[in-house]
């Protein structure tokens, strides 16, 4: 039987368009809606949603928009009686969101208020013969499961980086503006403002192509048994900054801080990769003075090319847990790489 596909996702802070995750989940959705029949609907949340629907008026999906001031700032109370007014009128069997921190915080709720199920950091999705298959990973990305549920309607979060974003050129979207009743307390929870760390702060970046891993090594005494901590730091901040790379950790690293050590001081439990960490998605990624060890690899299940730096051509790296592992000293390597870097 065919099942009603819903796309559920909300404008980003433009107010003009979506969040690069939502155009990556639409390009799933799409395929999976021409397994089953072709048809799907769009759901848009946002103060205003008309600019956002045009982007994603290509496919020629139904788009309904829960709009207003009530929708323009994430709310779990707004957020989650717009997304249950769509759903409802959708009449949605399989609701597709990305997992963006905003449908995140939402979609479990409304999940239980529609008597459905959800299931998130989903990786990928298909339907055959009106069954509907999910995917995503687990003990720590080491196992991936498939699952099927006979619960509808069933929400699927799924997660960045897992499908290449939809993009074709804007086009006149009707979108069919719905009415979504809010009791007096949903309005209760006022925004204030964002606050931002600085950008130089900000060295978290899960759309870069490049993730740079740092690890203990970076902070141990150095051939003239001395430590370059200063030098560490400048090397490593001139590279994200010259490169744009996304910095990670390892545990070592990160939990040096914890223990009253000499350390990078813009690194934070938050950059930590692996088994403990965060297993991030990028297109390559470069790790150096860390040692490859399995509870640290574990963070680069998803990074498609990885090289590593290291003095001790016996690391972890070496044992094929790298593509490519350079046998040099992670100053030096850094350093010309940053000289190069500020050429072009
Ligand atoms: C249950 C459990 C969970 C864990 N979870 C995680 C996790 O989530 N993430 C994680 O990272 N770890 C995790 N670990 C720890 C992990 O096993 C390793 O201990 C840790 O990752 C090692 O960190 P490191 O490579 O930075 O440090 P080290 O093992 O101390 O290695 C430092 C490396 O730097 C190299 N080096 C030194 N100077 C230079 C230089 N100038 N140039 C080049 N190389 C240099 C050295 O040769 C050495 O290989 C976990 C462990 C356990 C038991």
């Amino acid at each position: 039987m065919a099942q009603r596909i819903l796309f559920l996702a909300h404008v980003d802070e433009s107010g003009r368009s979506l969040p690069k995750a939502a155009y990556e989940v639409l390009g799933a959705v799409i395929e999976i809606a021409a397994q089953n029949g072709g048809d799907f609907t769009i759901g848009l949340i946002g103060e205003n949603v008309q600019d956002a629907a045009n982007t994603v008026a290509a496919p020629g999906a139904r788009i309904l928009g829960a709009c207003g001031p009530d929708f323009a700032h994430p709310r779990y109370s707004s957020d989650a009686a717009a997304v249950e007014a769509i759903c409802r009128s959708a009449a949605a069997d399989v609701v597709i969101a990305p997992a963006t921190s905003r449908l995140l915080r939402v979609m479990p709720g409304v999940s239980h208020r529609l008597n459905g199920q959800v299931d998130t950091h989903i990786t990928a999705i298909e339907i055959n013969d009106g069954i509907v298959s999910a995917k995503r990973w687990f003990y720590r990305q080491r196992l991936e499961a498939m699952i099927q549920r006979d619960a509808r309607p069933w929400f699927l979060v799924m997660d960045s980086g897992c499908h290449a974003a939809w993009t074709d050129a804007p086009a006149a979207a009707n979108v069919e503006i719905l009415n979504v009743p809010l009791p007096a307390g949903a309005r209760r929870t006022k925004f204030a403002s964002i606050r931002l760390p600085n950008s130089d702060a900000q060295t978290i970046r899960p759309d870069a192509k490049l993730l740079f891993v740092a690890g203990a090594g970076w902070c141990k005494k150095q051939t003239d048994g001395k430590t370059h901590l200063p030098e560490a730091e400048s090397t490593i901040l001139e590279f994200l900054q010259e490169s744009g790379a996304s910095l990670g950790g390892s545990k070592s690293l990160v939990d040096q801080s914890g223990e009253n050590q000499a350390v990078l001081g813009f690194m934070t439990h938050l950059n930590q990769v692996g088994q403990t960490g965060s297993t991030p998605r990028h297109p390559k990624g470069l790790s150096t003075c860390c040692h490859g060890e399995e509870p640290h690899v574990v963070g680069w299940r998803f990074i498609n090319e990885r090289r590593a730096i290291n003095l001790d051509p016996n690391c972890g790296w070496a044992r094929g847990k790298a593509d490519v592992l350079y046998v040099a000293d992670a100053f030096q390597v850094m350093t010309k790489l940053n000289i190069l870097l500020s050429k072009k």
